[in-house]
């Protein structure tokens, strides 16, 4: 049987401090003890379940820790104040000055920019491979290698990660898999593939009201503690903490996660069929014509469909800005990065994001000026939705039909 991660969150009850519903929150950034001695076991991290400063953890953390890493099956999880704050730490744990990353080369552009011009600095070296070709990914290895990075469906054309796959080459070198799953919270779960450490942002789909930033680390309990430790903790000694207010804030989200997923995923296929029918080159993991989804159908927990991102081609860069702009006027979404939100938003990655991909591989992924990321919204009627973008396609000149041409 597949792994059910919604009902995993379900199945955690908590109480809290006066019988409420919902877990106390923790608003004390430290905490006192009754005697000296066990503050002194807590410092050497031998007094489980005593909290000494809320850098290190506060109950309220930890209630979204759990819940996060139930979701993800792992034993446990630490969560930080950004995707990025997850992300760093996690890297910076696994190697040391000499080591080797392999990364696939579509991949959040933060998490590039660290690999490529951060880590250097540090002498950690990054080499970027195409994910898809699993006999490049096992060329790249080197006797320095200590994590091979991906993101489970990636930024912008949604290309999908084979994590049986390359787990299994992750464990053969004796490397850490490491997967950011921020595009596909509940409809992929890596862990359960052989990922060693699974990372999000938050701040997408499981906060899901764009209103805060905010991470996870999810994975063995002795990499969580690793990371927490005060000693040699990159969470603990980078600091990247999460405010409780914003923990107790995102776990109640987090409730609803798999009603949004499921509705995002439901919008998005349709929005993408009906694309594809017109005429658009539309990219969307639920396509037949999508190159990864018979994958990701062998990794999907069915019911949480394809998600939320979406890919259309407006043809030239000029036809992608005017679309989202007349979008934008007509209220159906918000030109702005960023996803999970409840309403659609837009962005023209194009040569933004992905530049550092040389130019001929660029047009090789078929990663063109006017291609518009989306993240479609919970809309009720997504027909009705379709039916307005198709209006606004046909004013730009991207459909037949058209009124005016830029
Ligand atoms: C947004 C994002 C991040 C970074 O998360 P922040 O919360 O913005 O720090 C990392 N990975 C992916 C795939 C993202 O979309």
């Amino acid at each position: 049987m597949k792994f059910k991660p919604a009902d995993k969150i379900q199945d955690l009850q908590y109480f809290g401090e006066f019988g409420g519903v919902n877990p106390s929150i923790s608003d004390s950034s430290t905490y006192t003890f009754l005697s000296a001695k066990t503050m002194f076991d807590t410092f050497e991290g031998n007094a489980e379940g005593c909290y000494l400063y809320s850098r290190h953890s506060s109950p309220s953390n930890l209630y979204l820790g759990e819940a996060l890493a139930a979701m993800e099956g792992t034993e446990a999880a630490n969560v930080a104040a950004s995707g990025m704050g997850a992300i760093t730490p996690v890297l910076l744990q696994l190697c040391q000055a000499g080591d080797h990353i392999i990364s696939s080369r579509t991949i959040y552009g933060g998490t590039y920019a660290f690999l490529k011009n951060f880590a250097p600095r540090l002498n950690i070296s990054t080499s970027f491979v195409d994910i898809t070709n699993l006999e490049k990914v096992e060329a790249a290895i080197t006797k320095n290698t200590k994590v091979l990075y991906c993101e489970a469906v990636s930024n912008p054309l949604l290309e999908v990660a084979d994590l049986p796959a390359l787990s299994k080459i992750a464990k053969k070198h004796g490397l850490k898999l490491v997967v950011d799953n921020t595009f596909s919270p509940l409809a992929i779960s890596p862990g359960a593939m052989g990922a060693d450490v699974v990372i999000h942002s938050l701040t997408k789909f499981i906060n899901g009201s764009s209103d805060t930033v905010g991470g996870v680390t999810c994975g063995t309990q002795e990499f969580i503690n690793e990371l927490r430790s005060v000693n040699d903790g990159a969470s603990m000694l980078l600091g990247p903490t999460m405010d409780s207010l914003r923990a107790a804030s995102i776990l109640k989200n987090l409730r609803t996660l798999h009603i949004r997923i499921k509705q995002h995923s439901h919008n998005a296929m349709y929005l993408a069929e009906k694309f594809e029918q017109d005429g658009l080159r539309t990219v969307y993991p639920g396509l037949k014509s999508h190159p990864g989804h018979e994958l990701y159908k062998s990794m999907m927990n069915e019911e949480y469909g394809f998600g939320g991102m979406l890919v259309v081609d407006a043809g030239s860069l000029d036809k992608a800005n005017a679309l989202m702009e007349l979008m934008q006027d007509r209220n159906l979404g918000y030109l702005a990065v960023s996803l999970g939100f409840y309403k659609t938003l837009f962005s023209a990655p194009g040569t933004s994001t992905s530049s550092e991909i040389p130019e001929e591989e660029q047009k090789e992924m078929g990663l063109t000026d006017g291609i518009i990321r989306m993240s479609i919204g919970l809309d009720n009627d997504i027909e009705r939705t379709y039916n307005m973008m198709k209006d606004c396609m046909k004013e730009i000149g991207i459909l037949e039909g058209s009124r005016s041409k830029v």
